[in-house]
């Protein structure tokens, strides 16, 4: 689905497609150099990442598997809190692995510090960070983001991935929801 279908919930477009095309066609181009001649295991956590994670692994010319976990966060109303429940667990054993995490947005930061330091545990051989966006609040997190690609406003988004109530994650483009869609 275009943005364009639908204009009147939307007040911003952030991210076209073709820009998040292009984004991750760079950061594509970085994996590439860094993973030379090594496998690499992308894990996503559903379902957000799952637009990043598709794009990622088909622009990457180095082979590549792909895993996914579901997460839910404790506490209070929409407040990260960076307590988080692993509902679905990875497949795959992370021992002596190359491991890039991919995420669609960082917020508070603390579901991925949480993340990071979950799979950490789990004798990677590598741990990186792949980032398509981040928020003003995530600088005060201290989470390495190695591949990273737009810094975006303090405004809730939808799109490529991204929902309000399980909608727009079909859209292909990124922008600000209306206010009157959640008021
Ligand atoms: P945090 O970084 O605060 O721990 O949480 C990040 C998660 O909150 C993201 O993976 C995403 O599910 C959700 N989130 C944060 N900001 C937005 C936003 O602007 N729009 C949408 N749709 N989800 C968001
Ligand atoms: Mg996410
Ligand atoms: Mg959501």
């Amino acid at each position: 689905m275009e943005l364009a279908d639908v204009t009147a919930d939307l007040t911003e477009v952030l991210l076209t497609e073709q820009q998040i095309n292009d984004k991750i066609a760079d950061l594509s181009r970085r994996i590439e150099q860094d993973y030379a001649g090594e496998r690499v295991l992308l894990v996503a956590v559903l379902k957000g990442a799952v637009m990043v994670m598709a794009d990622v692994a088909r622009e990457l010319k180095i082979h590549v598997e792909l895993d996914f976990m579901a997460v839910s966060s404790y506490g209070l109303s929409t407040e990260s809190s960076g307590v988080v429940r692993i509902l679905k667990d990875l497949d795959t054993d992370l021992n002596g692995r190359h491991v890039i995490i991919v995420e669609d947005i960082i917020d508070s930061g603390l579901t991925l510090a949480w993340l990071r330091g979950n799979l950490a545990s789990r004798g990677p051989k590598s741990l990186e960070i792949l980032a398509l966006l981040r928020k003003p609040d995530a600088a005060k997190v201290d989470v390495d983001v190695k591949y990273f690609g737009f810094d975006i406003p303090n405004a809730f988004v939808v799109g490529y991935g991204l929902d309000y109530s399980e909608k727009y994650r079909n859209l292909r483009g990124i922008a600000v929801l209306a206010p009157h869609i959640y008021a």
